[in-house]
């Protein structure tokens, strides 16, 4: 073994892909029991929909060289994703555009009429300078707007106060004054034809590659755990920041999600793909209903049944699976002590979403892989 890639996600397969098709040994561990991180997903058992098992996942990318890497593997379907939000009884598109703010404020606004209402009630805080979620988002849309369709959704989603999140959070959404509804700017976005979890087993699929499932680079009865292997062979971690040092800093904040599925005997509960809830008195988040992902799978998918998921967020205990890096204060600065401590680790590799505690897209890990491979370790 040249390399070993603890973590089975985007980042562990596309640098042990990389690494494999360079001519290197590669061995990739993952604690759980198939490979593809949160990217995974399978067939409903009852309905045969596709369902992404740890939450929906939408790629999309303005990277040249991630969108030619990433169709090595999987050829992508045409689909654009919207969103959709329900606010008092009554639904409006996401993210926040001229459709959004005329229904919110009932009126006819043009492009400049909408800039110049918005501006007014934005007063309060320059989105430039913004030093948190809160001043971010009120900034860019104005306070109503932002009392809608952002503060309770985000105390949902977070239980973190606003002024305590990192303004990058909302700067995931844009801001639109046309009627364009798509949910994300990138040049390119689609699903993989045939599902995530033939695109990744395909990346996977290389006779220098050995995948171990089950494996937990922690548990000491398994040969290749962490005192066995570090100072032996180059390791790249792709799990949490803070358990590689059993916390030693103290615990990173994490959010979790508790996945709620129905299957309902209807062909279509929603309509669409992705309803949020923005209302404090709705527990959950969002709905997810998967067969609109694929709506050139029609004649595949049962016509009477749908299956649908509600997404509740929580505080991850240690127990859980942890999601989304909150990010406040306290954290920041525990992330940077358990940095200090990673550059000091001989010939280990932090990268991904849970190894950097950062919030990234497939593409932003698929294309720090890449970056990491190419000036590091090739
Ligand atoms: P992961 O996919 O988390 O993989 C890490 C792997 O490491 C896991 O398989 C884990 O089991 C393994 N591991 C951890 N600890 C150990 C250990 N001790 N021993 C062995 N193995 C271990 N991105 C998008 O582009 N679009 C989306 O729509 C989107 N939606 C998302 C929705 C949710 C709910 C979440 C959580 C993420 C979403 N993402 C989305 C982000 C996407 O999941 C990540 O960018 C991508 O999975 C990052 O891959 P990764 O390899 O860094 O991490
Ligand atoms: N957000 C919100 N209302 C919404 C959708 C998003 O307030 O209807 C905020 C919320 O803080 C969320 C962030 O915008 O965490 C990013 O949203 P995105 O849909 O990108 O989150 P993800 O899909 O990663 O959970």
């Amino acid at each position: 073994m040249d390399l070993l890639v603890v973590g089975s996600g985007f980042f562990g397969l596309t640098i042990a892909e990389r690494a494999a098709s360079a001519g290197r040994r590669v061995t990739v561990i993952d604690r759980r029991p198939h490979i593809g991180g949160n990217a995974y997903s399978e067939d409903d058992p009852d309905t045969g929909i596709e369902v992404h098992r740890y939450g929906a996942h939408l790629f999309h990318t303005s990277t040249p060289a991630v969108w030619e890497y990433v169709n090595r593997f999987t050829a992508f379907t045409p689909y654009v994703h919207r969103v959709y939000t329900t606010h008092r009884g009554v639904v409006y598109p996401l993210p926040i555009s001229l459709g959004t703010i005329n229904q919110f404020f009932q009126a006819a606004y043009t492009p400049d009429q909408a800039r110049a209402l918005v501006r007014e009630q934005a007063g309060e805080f320059d989105p430039q300078r913004a030093a948190n979620l809160e001043e971010r988002a009120i900034g860019l849309i104005g306070r109503p707007l932002y009392e809608a369709f952002i503060r309770d959704y985000t105390a949902k989603q977070w239980q973190t106060d606003p002024k305590d999140l990192p303004a990058e959070v909302i700067s995931r959404l844009p801001v639109r004054y046309s009627y364009d509804n798509r949910y994300f700017n990138d040049t390119w976005e689609g699903l993989p034809v045939d599902g995530y979890t033939a695109w990744l087993e395909r990346m996977a699929d290389h006779p220098r590659i050995e995948v171990r499932l089950e494996t937990d680079f922690f548990d000491r009865t398994q040969p290749l755990h962490k005192q066995a292997v570090v100072g032996q062979v180059p390791v790249v971690y792709t799990g949490p920041l803070d358990r590689y040092f059993d916390e030693a800093e103290g615990e990173l904040s994490w959010r979790t999600l508790d996945f709620a599925r129905d299957v309902l005997e209807t062909g279509d509960f929603q309509g669409t793909s992705v309803m949020n809830y923005a209302d404090a008195d709705v527990p959950y988040t969002r709905i997810h209903e998967f067969r609109h992902f694929h709506p050139e799978r029609a004649d595949r998918y049962p016509r009477d049944r749908t299956v649908i998921v509600r997404e509740y967020s929580r505080f991850a205990t240690r127990e859980d699976e942890p999601y989304y890096p909150v990010a406040a204060p306290a954290d920041r600065a525990r992330v940077l002590a358990y940095r200090e401590r990673a550059s000091l680790e001989p010939d280990v590799h932090f990268g991904g979403r849970l190894g950097t505690y950062q919030y990234l897209d497939m593409h932003m890990a698929i294309g720090s892989a890449l970056s990491m491979w190419q000036n590091r370790l090739a």
